[in-house]
């Protein structure tokens, strides 16, 4: 009857014994490291845990649907498809081996034969996908594809054990002339064409498979393949709504990172992919996401790793606070929050949140604070926005405007909050009195909160200053609780995604029991409802081509895509082109994460002039977008690039206002 044999030729198996027992102890020795350094991270009390856990492992683990997606030209995705599957499937062989072997037989007969033809194919499979994965590093490279020896090690050690497999099989069936009718294709048909001692060939091979696989079991926690167990829990951590730590509890907290940031770290491939869509690594400034990954990641194992059980007796050996030992300069603060890494990592590594933890490090600590940076949030402090004018003072853009004050006694449904930049930026207020003309003449019941209105927290929350944050969302629930506020609307990207997303986890952290249950719109949404009810439509023609920006804060970040270009496909005579790179593929303005008031970083080209060329690329006479933010950068962009008479920038409430 048909049957595999687990040893055969093989004599000294108690050396085999032996060296799985060494591969085994590493293995678990790396994994206890590991698993310890992640537990060294911080929870935040109360954190709400992973949401729709099953999803998001199907698409990115299971189908790997990120990888294949952000390849290009797909060989990459394919190659770690087959490579990844084809793994999975002779690790099920061998466990189901091993038990046949010494717990209960039964490989025998039809199992057998479908077991046997299955190992084949899947081990095809992964020579394929091996093969694919070397040409797409080595030969058709993706772009700024980085590559060292270990990756070189890594993928034809993986190939030498699929090879070395299949040898040892077929000089196992070629010893046996009768085993040549044996279930294994690939087998039989390599065992075919040997000749000579084939029985010394296999004892050869099988002691070279074996201490391949058993360098690569030992291996394993101790290099990137450790993101086959690091990746999968961060896919489903990365499901699970951003910690809020707040002052006090981080008081409590031992330690720099959280949890998740610390399996972050470990999922990390260093593929780079996050780094070839990151505005700031594009323009020439030189941020890293995945240096600032892999340089934490390394501070963190020698922080709390092996090392660290043994103290001072390495010199190597720190326990020493992240921003003097791997996080000293600028980067950090050459983020724009753009969530371009995460949209396009494989594991969807939040490298945003851990930039952001960063940036609270240095803040408190205190001396790596960049001067405009320091000066932005003395004005939050004291003047509650972040231009240096008189808090006071918020309110006059609304000057001469018929518009009802909700903080003085008026009555509408809804209110208009319009954010520090159009209420302080005298080009940007344009954008607040647009939006109250056309939802005026749109009949839509709405106020403002005129000077009593707050700064919604956006900017001390993107620059990891925790303690205003909490100040601004304690004030504002008061003041939507006092003033009966129960729907929203902003213009502001970074205003909507606040009150969308981060003020309900402030509000259920803070324990703050008024002024919730808010609906929260952004403007574009409102206009696209009332196009869609036939209420909103233009009397006047555009008649020019244009292009629509996404800011980040209303695509990546909140998934809102459709709106804008409904409301502006409404538009007569308007012909609507996409730039190459739009959607969730949008490339940032520059000014996202609190870059509107830093001085700017030395770089071969300016963020957004890169933008504006692209609008200019594809024949746009217009840029319309839906943020006061990129509204303001892409304006200067366009001048500084030299395209002020062939492009103009506009915010879409003040297009709309325009063609009503
Ligand atoms: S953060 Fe994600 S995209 Fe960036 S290098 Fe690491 S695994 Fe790749
Ligand atoms: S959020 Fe944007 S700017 Fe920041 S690291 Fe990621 S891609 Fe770069």
């Amino acid at each position: 009857m048909a049957a595999r044999e687990a040893f055969w030729n093989i004599g000294h198996v108690w050396v085999f014994y032996a060296l799985a027992a060494i591969a085994v102890a590493l293995f678990a020795a790396g994994c206890w490291r590991n698993i310890r350094i992640w537990r060294k991270g911080w929870v935040a009390k109360g954190s709400p845990g992973p949401r729709g856990v099953l999803p998001a492992m199907l698409k990115d683990v299971l189908a790997n649907r990120k990888i294949a997606r952000g390849d290009g030209i797909g060989l990459g995705g394919l190659a770690h498809f087959l490579l990844m599957w084809g793994f999975v499937f002779l690790f099920v062989g061998t466990v189901l081996l091993t038990i046949d072997h010494y717990v209960v037989g039964f490989l025998e007969g039809a199992v057998y034969r479908g077991y046997s033809r299955a190992l084949d194919a899947f081990g095809m499979w992964m020579i394929v996908g091996l093969l694919l994965a070397g040409v797409r590093r080595y030969v058709i490279k993706r772009r700024k594809m980085v590559s060292d020896g270990l990756d070189f090690v890594i993928l034809f050690g993986l190939l030498a054990i699929a090879v070395t497999g299949f040898l040892v099989e077929a000089f196992r069936i070629a010893s046996f002339p009768a085993s040549l009718a044996e279930p294994s294709p690939v087998g039989v048909f390599i065992a075919a064409r040997l000749s000579g001692d084939t029985e010394l060939g296999h004892r050869v091979l099988w002691w070279v498979h074996a201490a391949l696989s058993l360098a690569f079991i030992a291996y394993l926690p101790f290099g990137k393949l450790f993101h086959l167990i690091a990746g999968p829990v961060n896919v489903a951590w990365a499901t699970a709504p951003p910690e809020i730590v707040t002052l006090d509890e981080r008081e409590t907290l031992a330690g720099d990172f959280s949890r998740r940031h610390m399996i972050a770290f470990d999922a990390c491939t260093r593929c780079n992919r996050c780094d070839t869509k990151c505005p700031s690594n594009i323009s020439g400034e030189g941020l890293s996401p995945r240096g600032i990954n892999q340089t934490l990641k390394a501070h963190v194992h020698e922080k709390y790793g092996f090392a660290s059980l043994i103290g001072g007796l390495l010199k190597k050996h720190t326990d020493g606070p992240a921003t003097e030992q791997a996080i000293a300069g600028d980067d950090a603060w050459m983020c724009t929050t753009c969530r371009a890494c995460v949209e396009e990592c494989p594991l969807t590594i939040d490298n945003l949140d851990i930039i952001r933890q960063v940036r609270t490090l240095k803040i408190e600590e205190g001396t790596q604070v960049p001067t405009m940076v320091a000066k932005t949030l003395e004005s939050l402090f004291t003047h509650d926005n972040p231009y240096q004018l008189p808090a006071g003072k918020r309110g006059d853009w609304a000057e001469g405007l018929d518009v009802v004050d909700l903080s003085d006694g008026g009555q509408a449904d809804m209110l208009y909050f319009v954010g520090c930049a159009a209420s302080y930026d005298t080009r940007l207020q344009n954008v607040a009195r647009s939006t109250v003309e056309v939802l005026g003449k749109l009949d839509v019941s709405f106020g403002i909160m005129g000077a009593n209105e707050s700064c919604c927290g956006d900017l001390a929350r993107r620059l990891g200053e925790d303690g205003l944050v909490e100040e601004a969302v304690i004030r504002n629930y008061e003041t939507f609780a006092n003033c009966g506020i129960g729907e929203i609307v902003t213009t502001c990207p970074h205003s909507f995604k606040m009150f969308k997303d981060d003020y309900p986890l402030y509000r259920e952290k803070l324990g703050i029991t008024g002024g919730g249950g808010l609906t929260v719109r952004h403007s574009t949404q409102v206009l696209a409802a009332l196009a869609g009810e036939g209420k909103l439509t233009f009397s006047r023609a555009l008649g020019k081509r244009v292009t629509y920006h996404d800011p980040c804060y209303l695509g990546r970040h909140c998934g809102i895509y459709e709106p804008p270009r409904q409301v502006i496909r409404a538009i007569p005579e308007i012909d609507l082109v996409e730039m190459k790179r739009n959607r969730r593929n949008s490339f940032c303005c520059g000014g996202g994460g609190g870059r509107t008031w830093m001085e700017e970083f030395p770089a071969t080209e300016k963020i957004a002039e890169i933008r504006v060329k692209e609008a200019i690329d594809v024949g746009a006479e217009v840029v319309i977008t839906a943020c006061p933010f990129c509204l303001s950068m892409l304006e200067d962009a366009a001048k500084t690039a030299g395209y002020e008479d062939r492009l103009e920038v506009k915010d879409i409430m003040e297009l709309t206002a325009e063609l009503i």
